[in-house]
């Protein structure tokens, strides 16, 4: 008997590489293919904020579209999850539920509810893996059950396992005229919401769109470059050019707009028709293998996106300072590399790896000894490619706390932006109150004369903030610091660890020239 079916969309907001829609339509005789909106989960669970709200909104107007499109639409439905799909398996009369499978707690859950209610009201779920290369159960299962704690190990499993699964076929208007689609009235009732009907502010708009069609379209533009994609060196491009310098596929890949499959087998075509291409952990496949290793870890790991409970995680005495984390956070830290990158983030919701580093780093093992927890949720709010497993996953690298281990390594927030832009092209840009300051000046203006910060029309103390710490002071202190956290929690810190070293890390040598910084200054700014 054929079923009627929901298709449940959560993330996999797209057509391309759908494996459960794909199934949903061969099994069914009709199919509603739905959005639950459930706001209380979004904001409360999920932590979306305005940018991603905008994000999401736009991608499901494009699937709508691109639905449309095939002869059938998306029912965007607002409401708890489980009242709203109680109350339309009911109305409907389904009997399966189809949804992409998640590793997230809060989606797993989420699958075990609606579970429970396919027993309760009589129907059957179906769930399949679309959102990483490989079901990460399968590389458990290889590595004794347990997930490969470092890349190198991870890689050796996944040689063992062979080559992910390839991409299923495009949908088709065939494939959804073979079913009913729903009834025409439905896609009125059920249209998708604009910003306005949510009280999502319009002031913050990113210049990323969302959606499957502006996602593969970006991926094409990519993968013409045929030779930037083969020789693509990840350490060798560029925190702050102006446009990125990496694919910016990230939110495509975070929402599911993107198949990361559709991506993976995309570059081994071009790979194998390259003389020589790069490799992983530097290479573009590389890239993609870091996220698998992130979801397989987060996967089996208990409180992965917590220092409390998490078995590899080192157990850190991080300050809590409300006030510095406010200033990290709104861009005054006194810094500008750090500053502006913060600022590019809020406005845009997309920075590159290494910029990420560079604050990540300054938050907390380099200046500021804040818990990577709270670096986390800022990102988790104001990221467009925010994601469970690579944000926390990325955090811990980043404070030394799991995964990274060469913590003597502090990037320095003068040194580190100026290597790659002695302009400050890309502070002019973000903070504009420093863009008339000469370019010696610019990575550290209040080593300006006053005559010249009255030229550059910025008084640093008055318009701009005096840098919030002495980086070589603090980070002299923080280094041992983490040194003795080492030293005490060793196994811990043994668990995650590779022989070889860290090629992913730039080596960017500590440097003293903030002891230009007066005390005085730095004082006031404290106080
Ligand atoms: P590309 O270099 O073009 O790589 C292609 C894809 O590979 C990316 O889109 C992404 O899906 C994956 N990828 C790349 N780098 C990594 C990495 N280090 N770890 C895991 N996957 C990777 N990435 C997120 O997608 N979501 C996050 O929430 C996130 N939080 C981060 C937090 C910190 C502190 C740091 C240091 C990094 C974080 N990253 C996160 C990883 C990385 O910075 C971004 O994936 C990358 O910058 C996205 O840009 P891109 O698409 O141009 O990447």
């Amino acid at each position: 008997m054929p079923h009627r079916t929901i298709h449940l969309f959560r993330k996999g907001l797209r057509l391309h590489d759908n494996p459960t829609l794909l199934a949903a339509l061969e099994s069914s005789e009709v199919v509603y293919p739905v959005y639950i909106l459930d706001r209380k989960f979004l904001t409360s669970v999920m932590h979306i904020g305005d940018l991603r709200w905008h994000f999401l909104l736009q991608s499901l107007e494009d699937l709508q579209k691109n639905l449309c499109q095939l002869g059938s639409c998306l029912l965007v439905i607002q409401g708890e999850y489980e009242p709203v799909l109680r109350d339309h398996v009911q109305k409907w009369n389904i009997t399966q539920v189809t949804l992409d499978a998640e590793m997230e707690p809060f989606y797993k859950e989420m699958e075990a509810s609606i579970r429970r209610l396919g027993e309760e009201l009589g129907f059957e779920v179906l769930s399949l893996v679309g959102h990483s290369l490989y079901d990460t159960k399968r590389i458990l299962d290889l590595n004794s059950g347990t997930p490969p704690l470092t890349y190198k190990r991870f890689l050796h499993i996944l040689s063992l396992l062979g080559d992910p699964e390839v991409p299923v076929r495009n949908l088709t208007a065939e494939d959804f005229q073979r079913c009913r689609p729903p009834d025409p009235g439905l896609a009125e009732c059920y249209r998708v919401p604009l910003p306005v009907d949510l009280k999502i502010s319009l002031e913050s708009l990113s210049p990323w769109r969302g959606g499957e069609t502006e996602g593969l379209q970006r991926l094409e533009q990519h993968l013409t470059d045929q030779g930037w994609v083969a020789s693509f060196t990840k350490p060798r491009t560029i925190p702050n050019s102006l446009l990125p310098s990496t694919t910016g596929l990230s939110p495509y890949f975070s929402m599911g707009c993107l198949s990361v499959r559709t991506f993976f087998y995309r570059l081994s075509n071009i790979y194998a028709q390259a003389k020589h291409h790069s490799l992983p952990p530097v290479s573009l496949q590389g890239q993609l293998l870091w996220r698998e290793f992130f979801y397989t870890v987060a996967s089996a790991t208990p409180n992965f996106t917590k220092m409390a409970g998490n078995p590899i995680c080192l157990q850190i005495n991080w300050c809590e300072d409300a006030e510095r984390l406010h200033k990290w956070k709104t861009a005054q830290t006194g810094f500008p590399w750090i500053d502006a990158i913060m600022t590019q983030l809020r406005q845009e919701g997309w920075i590159h790896h290494l910029a990420r580093h560079a604050v990540a780093c300054f938050l907390t093992r380099g200046d500021l000894w804040i818990s990577w927890e709270e670096g986390m949720k800022v990102f988790e709010e104001l990221l467009l490619d925010a994601d469970y497993s690579i944000n926390a996953g990325n955090w811990m690298w980043l404070s030394a706390s799991a995964f990274f281990h060469q913590y003597t390594r502090i990037f320095c927030p003068v040194r580190f932006g100026r290597r790659t832009d002695p302009e400050g092209q890309y502070i002019r840009k973000y903070l504009p109150i420093l863009k008339n300051f000469p370019s010696k000046y610019i990575y550290e203006p209040w080593t300006a004369s006053e005559e010249e910060q009255k030229q550059a029309g910025c008084i640093i103390g008055q318009d701009y903030p005096f840098p919030m710490v002495n980086h070589k002071e603090a980070s002299d202190h923080n280094l041992q610091l983490m040194k003795q956290v080492r030293e005490e929690q060793y196994r811990t810190a043994q668990l995650t660890r590779d022989d070889t070293d860290d090629p992913m890390e730039i080596k960017v040598k500590r440097d003293h020239s903030e002891e230009s910084i007066s005390k005085g200054k730095v004082a006031r700014m404290t106080e």
